[in-house]
């Protein structure tokens, strides 16, 4: 089944849901950045997140893009969402390769390390981005999600990432879901969605029994009725084009565009997100020169 999201809110108006289902985009994401397994639960726990977070934006143009740094092997994680919650991502160190936790799990946080930050830049094609920081609790993700949501949003917020490996290293599934409080929520809708969560398990195993992002919220928040607001389907989608890249080029300026082509006489820009490979022959260079000498 393709990637979906969907949007819910509870019939009270308390509390309002997300859930997304990633399992096509996370093997993407994978083949891209030939990930190791516990690279590809970081990473897509992060493309899931961002996906969410993204489709939030509701301006058009707009991108959310999440950032963690947390001292450990994988290095650095980027996930960046568009408005609808399309998503593209890389992990510093794709390859990182941890022995399995004590549970059987992959050890995520591990890899990640705890030690650092998850940074949430929001750009609404205002002038100034929005950009928010938390301390990493656990580097586990989605807990890490849910701590900036309470400190940086103040929204009280239960986050959920999960993504299963297969044996073949492909992804069986992928998926999460946010539910966040809303204004008047008391500490009977708390222990309500608490419990709710608690009593549906892992996201992985609520995946494995139905790959549906709405059968997932009904059965978190089986405790309320749910209007369903929205229904999307999301994707792994970069932005990158020749037109981008020359751009990206024509910034550097007419000394080191001149320097490229006196020393390598080409130019071959490869894009971090989707591994597509830019070619700019020598005449390619000498017109963006010319461009950026008349500048
Ligand atoms: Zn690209």
């Amino acid at each position: 089944m393709t990637d979906r999201l969907i949007r819910a809110i509870t019939a009270d108006g308390m509390v309002k849901a997300t859930a997304v289902t990633t399992r096509e985009l996370t093997e993407r994401a994978r083949q891209i950045h030939k990930t190791l397994p516990v690279v590809t639960a970081a990473l897509g726990r992060t493309l899931a997140a961002a996906s969410m977070m993204g489709n939030a934006l509701k301006s058009e143009g707009a991108s959310l893009s999440i950032q963690v740094r947390g001292g450990g092997p994988v290095g650095a994680i980027v996930a960046i969402s568009d408005s609808e919650g399309n998503v593209r991502g890389y992990a510093e160190h794709p390859q990182v390769d941890l022995p399995l936790r004590s549970d059987g799990k992959l050890d995520v946080g591990a890899a990640v390390g705890c030690d650092g930050t998850l940074t949430v830049i929001k750009d609404l094609c205002m002038k100034e981005p929005y950009i928010g920081s938390v301390q990493l609790l656990g580097g586990e993700i989605a807990e890490d999600i849910a701590q900036y949501f309470v400190e940086s949003e103040q929204i009280p917020t239960a986050c959920a990432l999960g993504v299963l490996v297969d044996r073949d290293q492909s992804v069986r599934c992928a998926g999460g879901y946010l539910i966040q409080l809303l204004p008047g929520a008391g500490e009977d809708v708390i222990s309500k969605v608490e419990a709710g969560v608690y009593a549906a398990g892992a996201v992985t195993k609520l995946l494995t029994a139905n790959d549906d992002p709405e059968a997932m919220l009904r059965t978190v928040l089986s405790e309320f009725e749910l209007e369903v607001l929205e229904t999307a389907p999301v994707a792994y989608r970069c932005t990158c084009s020749r037109d981008r890249v020359e751009r990206a080029l024509l910034s550097l300026g007419a000394d080191e565009l001149r320097q490229m082509l006196d020393e390598q006489g080409h130019a071959e820009l490869t894009c971090q997100f989707c591994d597509q490979v830019h070619q700019f022959s020598g005449e390619d260079l000498r017109r963006i020169l010319e461009l950026a000498q008349k500048k």
